[in-house]
């Protein structure tokens, strides 16, 4: 087991209950010489008690649960202490027990101790921190899932195939005057095929993974008054950005979160990115450029009640390098826009006011992106699993080649099979290093 280690697992701040959270070599002999309770602590029994410090003065009362190894969650002994949730109680809390000999835990610690004590594998060590941050409904489910294990249940048959594969070559190779059974050529490439396939199925998965994770970062733009902050509060459904008749109010962009089919979006509302002498407003221009090279999809507004002006024309320019919708909006007006200019682009009609069109709208914006929610996939993979995932395909393509065009020797093959088995390895921490632990755990909170 190893050393004791200590942390607030709730939120600063006051609360009905905080909760101090110990694990580690000796964690229950440390508590138990501040928190009085009557009788035995037996394991995963709630105790009644009070916490006191070294000279016996009285700090708190609360309950003491405490979890005996291996059946934790971490896998080592650990102590919860549920206590009034004041930030004083707990710090209090937390230095007696620092007295006495835990040191404060790193973020993710407790889950990374977890991973490394074989209570999950790394794909459910990172499902904890995704649950703890899920934005949308759909991503708090994805998240659960990965928790319950549902990658590694894609992944680790892969491996093993490839496992198996490496096994046989190695026999051959090891008793190649022996008569033991091979794998025929085509047997051997059939197994990589298979695992291919399913490399390939979760690769298809990736983008939506992205989307579900971190959002679809989307900038709205157009000219003054053609509606662009009245389509982000149909959008957003809610009075956020501000609305008036005067141009150019929109001084700043605004950034706010709404969700379609449980994808989260990042609304960027910007202020134009017409010219301007404004001071004030330039810099707002300025950061809106800015933000629409960072967007994944530019929704490019016009007024369809009126004309398309020169100023259109421009901003539309300006978009062409970007993955883009035109938005014709106020169609609850007659149309005067020649909308001949935009063919070959994805039109989408609408109005703000009516909320016509928006429901269109908001599917175009998932297909855009490349956003595919089916009911029949479980998982969707993270960019960090991606990339290893696209290692390992591109070894096995490779190995796919040599290995039906030319005779390659056993010792080559086995180095490829060997690699891309240690690529899905590395997904599920199989195979890793303290450097991608430290990675994946830094961005955990402190107490998890
Ligand atoms: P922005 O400068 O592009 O952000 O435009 P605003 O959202 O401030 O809208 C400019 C004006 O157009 C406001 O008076 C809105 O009420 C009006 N407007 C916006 N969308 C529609 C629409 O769909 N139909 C009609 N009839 N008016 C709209």
């Amino acid at each position: 087991m190893r050393e004791p280690i200590v942390a607030i697992a709730t939120p600063y701040g006051e609360s009905a209950i905080g909760i101090v959270r110990l694990s580690g070599k000796g964690v229950l002999e440390i508590v138990k010489r501040f928190f009085k309770t009557k009788g035995e602590i037996k394991p995963r029994y709630a105790h009644f008690g009070v916490l006191h410090d070294e000279k016996g003065e009285e700090i708190d009362e609360g309950i003491l649960i405490y979890y005996k190894a291996p059946h934790s969650y971490t896998g080592e002994d650990m102590v919860e202490l549920n206590l009034h949730g004041n930030p004083r109680i707990l710090q209090r809390a937390v230095e007696l027990f620092l007295g006495a000999g835990a040191r404060l835990a790193e973020p993710g610690e407790f889950t990374k101790r977890a991973f490394l004590n074989g209570k999950m594998d790394l794909t459910q060590a990172e499902a904890v921190a995704e649950l703890i941050c899920a934005k949308t409904e759909l991503a708090r489910k994805v998240a659960l899932k990965q928790l319950h294990g549902e990658l590694s249940k894609y992944i680790r048959p892969l491996r093993e195939t490839l496992l198996e594969l490496i096994a046989y070559i190695e026999a051959d190779i090891e008793f190649a005057e022996e008569d033991i059974p091979t794998l025929t050529k085509e047997q051997v490439l059939e197994m990589v095929e298979k695992v291919l396939k399913g490399i390939n199925e979760l690769l298809k998965t990736a983008k939506t993974g992205k989307f579900v994770r971190e959002g679809i970062k989307l900038a709205i733009v157009g000219r003054p008054n053609v509606g662009k902050s009245s389509l982000f509060n149909a959008l957003l459904k809610e009075e956020r950005a501000i609305v008036t008749d005067i141009e150019g109010t929109t001084r700043d962009y605004i950034e706010e979160t709404l969700q379609i089919k449980g994808v989260p979006v990042r609304l960027i509302d910007t202020a134009g990115i017409r010219e301007t002498e404004d001071i004030v407003e330039k810099i707002g221009v300025e950061r809106s450029k800015k933000k629409i090279e960072e967007a994944d999809l530019v929704l490019f507004v016009i007024d369809g009640s009126r004309e398309i002006t020169e100023e259109d024309l421009k901003i539309y320019q300006s978009i062409k390098n970007k993955e883009r919708v035109v938005v014709v909006n106020k169609v609850d007006l007659p149309l005067r826009a020649n909308l001949e200019i935009f063919e070959g682009e994805d039109i989408i009609k609408v109005s703000a006011l009516t909320g016509e069109g928006l429901e269109k709208l908001s599917e175009e914006i998932l297909k855009k992106v490349g956003v595919q929610l089916e009911e029949s996939v479980n998982v969707y993979v993270s960019l960090r699993h991606e990339a290893l995932l696209k290692k390992a395909k591109e070894v096995l393509e490779r190995f796919k080649e040599e290995y039906r065009e030319k005779e390659i020797s056993p010792e080559i093959a086995m180095l490829d099979l060997r690699e891309a088995s240690d690529y899905l390895g590395e997904i599920l921490g199989e195979i890793t290093t303290e450097d991608v632990l430290g990675k994946i755990f830094s961005t955990f909170c402190i107490g998890k």
